[in-house]
């Protein structure tokens, strides 16, 4: 038997697309001011921790057996929800849920992706689409973006034309950029990825509960190509419950239904996110909390003398450093934890709490002055 120190990955005989790459790494650094990872800061309220205690303790009663395998409550309740802020109705046969929307994702391109099939995104974006494309032996295209961050409609949709991809990923609000994307935007791009294969359209709309604007949801209307995707980790600040899910036409549900394993969403965790939903007014509270923070995290990085991107998200992306790297170690130093995504000269900043986001303004106070 070989030694632990001596034996790498690729000492295994692992796919060749794996070799010499590197997991989602984000640093989980113990620093006192964790600004890093787009999480929401508000610890979930003391009557919800004890509402999923009881529903958690009833669902534990059941646990000699498997849970729902289709989750019927929590879709229903999802449905709901999505029904009553969305501006558009949503039946429980529209709603899919698994394991964070990381794992919707990844059924998705199961289903619509996979060897010999390409996705395209548009970068600066999620990067774990692209290493989810790599882990479901998707091919990945590299789509372009504008300066500003925001999709060049022209060029995005030749891009499609060009490489025909099967999985069009539009995210809005985007991640790391902040940056909306127009309906209209979503309507070209659905068009040109008709006409080149047909292929889906995944609306990764994981942030747009923090949006100056509202959901995409109603463009699903008479589109069967297109699937809207979301999550609880971050409107809900339930990032630790792993819960994610998607809307889409019910045949895209069905489809999905071919890859996921049976019973993935656990009883534990349908029980848990069913006691989230019953407090949606109380967390949505903190959402809007958290959106006038962000918006004050953008005047202020501005009046710092920062370039700023705009916002739709909990989070902000700023800049521009000459070091990109250097400028987040500094900030680090000042014990705040803020991401370097690799965007040459840009650095992201989740809005935390007052305290927290005044502790972040504080570093970036003192690095602008180390850079005159
Ligand atoms: N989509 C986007 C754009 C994200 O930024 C994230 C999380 N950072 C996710 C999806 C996945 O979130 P989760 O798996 O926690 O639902």
């Amino acid at each position: 038997m070989t030694s632990n120190d001596t034996l790498r990955i690729d000492d295994l005989p692992v796919r060749d697309e794996l070799r010499g790459k590197s997991p989602y790494g984000a640093p989980q650094l113990d620093v006192p001011v964790q600004l890093n990872t787009n999480e929401n800061p508000y610890p979930l309220p003391e009557p919800l921790v004890a509402r999923i205690a009881e529903r958690v303790a009833e669902a534990a009663r059941g646990l000699n057996r498997y849970p729902d395998r289709d989750a019927i409550e929590l879709r229903t309740e999802l449905a709901a929800y999505l029904t009553r802020t969305g501006k558009h109705r949503v039946g429980v046969e529209n709603v899919w849920a698994a394991n964070g929307s990381n794992e919707v994702l990844q059924q998705l391109l199961q289903t619509f992706g996979g060897p010999g099939r390409t996705a395209i995104g548009f970068e600066p974006s999620y990067s774990m689409h692209a290493l989810i494309a790599r882990g479901t032996g998707t091919g990945w295209i590299s789509g372009p973006r504008n300066e500003d961050f925001t999709i060049d409609v022209a060029a995005a949709a030749q891009a499609i034309a060009e490489n025909t991809p099967d999985v069009v990923f539009i995210t809005s609000p985007n991640n790391p950029t902040g940056t909306a994307v127009e309906a209209d935007t979503v309507l070209a791009l659905y068009e040109a990825a008709q006409a080149a294969r047909p292929s889906m359209v995944v609306v990764d709309e994981a942030y747009v509960e923090f949006s100056h604007r509202d959901s995409l949801l109603p463009l699903l209307e008479g589109r069967p190509n297109l699937v809207v995707s979301r999550t609880m980790s971050k409107a809900f600040g339930a990032a630790g419950l792993r819960l994610g899910y998607l809307a889409a036409h019910q045949a895209v549900v069905d489809a999905v239904q071919l890859v996921r394993l049976p019973y993935h969403l656990s009883a534990v965790t349908q029980a848990t996110a069913l006691a989230a939903l019953e407090h949606t007014d109380t967390l949505l509270g903190y959402v809007e909390q958290l959106k006038v923070e962000r918006d004050r995290l953008v005047t202020e990085l501005r009046a710092l003398g920062c370039e700023v991107t705009e916002s739709d998200a909990n989070f902000v992306q700023f800049g521009r450093f000459a070091d990109t790297h250097g400028a987040w170690q500094r900030i680090l130093d000042r014990g705040v934890l803020v991401r370097d995504n690799g965007v040459p000269g840009w650095l992201r900043v989740t809005a935390g709490t007052p305290e927290e986001n005044d502790a972040f303004l504080d570093a970036v106070r003192e690095l602008m002055k180390e850079q005159k």
